[in-house]
């Protein structure tokens, strides 16, 4: 039974040692290889898993030749490792290591997926509890598939489900939305997030946002049928509208038109529309990016061989 371990890093140069150390003790045997997924980093991240790979062999290193972001380099790492089962988690030991036999056994016990559960706790700033608990209720009331909250990209999953996942040729990675698709027996276990161990959170307001707009347009297209919901709620209410103004007039003869309401339908019609728009143009140009067929990512240097196919 060999297990991989897959981590994306940009920029953890503090904590990869400590990392590698730690799973290297967390999974005495059975560990097949520790790839680290450099996502561009400007430390020396990248050296630092170098040096390391010299001195065992088990640890593996690919190389991007800029930052790509977290979800593109998990799914280098899948593509790259060769175990039995993989473990991805991340590099700054917010996911502990000493869960790993926990995650083991369990795919020993047959599960071919094993997630994690986030326990919400003062470890997490307030900022990020909110936004990740507000960024669960919409995807869970936008996407056909459920996504537990609290699940990050901690979790083991078998060669099987790997494949699987290895075999999609799309471009749009949103792999949290992609587990529960793939089906499988799987199963879960709570934990309590350690704080990041050094530096700072590498993902930025941004790259949240984009990631929360990929998430949910990656996994539903629901939002497309906000067009005919609010087509519906609008044309109800102009014939209601309309028979108001009908009414007036029956009943006063020849009338004023009223600024104000004139203004107001053409103000909140207008926004409705653009933002419909909006959302329509999101997914136009996901389909001009999965059309172009560019590789998801460019890797500069790997010690593994068959790491750029
Ligand atoms: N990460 C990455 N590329 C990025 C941003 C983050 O590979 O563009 C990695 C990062 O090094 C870490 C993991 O993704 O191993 C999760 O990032 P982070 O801990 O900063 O996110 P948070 O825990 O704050 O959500
Ligand atoms: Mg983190």
């Amino acid at each position: 039974m060999q297990i991989s371990v897959v981590v994306p890093a940009h920029n953890e140069q503090e904590n990869l040692p400590v990392l590698l150390d730690q799973i290297l003790n967390a999974i005495p045997t059975g560990l097949h290889e520790i790839i680290v997924v450099d996502d561009g980093s400007t430390d020396d991240s990248l050296a630092l898993v170098k040096a390391a790979s010299y001195s065992d062999r088990r640890i593996k290193y690919i190389g991007f030749s800029r930052n790509f972001g977290h979800q593109t380099a998990l799914r280098a790492g899948l593509r790259a490792a060769t175990g039995d089962c993989v473990i991805t988690m991340d590099a700054d030991l917010q996911h502990p290591p000493r869960l790993l036999p926990d995650l083991v056994s369990k795919w020993r016990e047959g599960y071919k997926i094993v997630l994690t559960i986030r326990k919400d706790v003062e470890n997490l700033s307030g900022f990020k509890r909110l936004t990740s608990s507000l960024f669960y209720k919409l995807m869970n009331s936008v996407s056909d598939v459920s996504i537990d909250p609290g699940s990050a990209d901690f979790r083991l999953l078998d060669r099987k489900v790997v494949d699987v996942i290895n075999n999609l040729s799309e471009h749009d990675f949103f792999l949290r939305g992609i587990i529960p698709w793939v089906g499988f027996p799987a199963t879960k276990i709570d934990y309590t997030p350690d704080q990041r161990l050094y530096g700072s959170t590498k993902y930025s307001l941004r790259k949240m946002i984009s990631f929360a707009i990929t998430g949910v347009i990656a996994s539903s297209v629901q939002p497309l049928r906000l067009a005919t919901i609010l087509a519906l709620i609008i044309a109800s209410l102009s014939a209601l509208y309309a028979m108001y103004a009908m009414m007036i007039f029956l009943t006063y003869g020849r009338v004023v038109p009223g600024w104000t309401s004139v203004a107001l339908v053409v103000s909140v019609i207008g926004a409705l529309q653009l933002f419909v728009l909006g959302v329509v143009g999101e997914y136009v140009g996901r389909i001009l990016r999965e059309t172009r067929n560019r590789p998801g990512y460019v890797i500069s240097q790997s010690n593994i061989d068959r790491a750029g196919e």
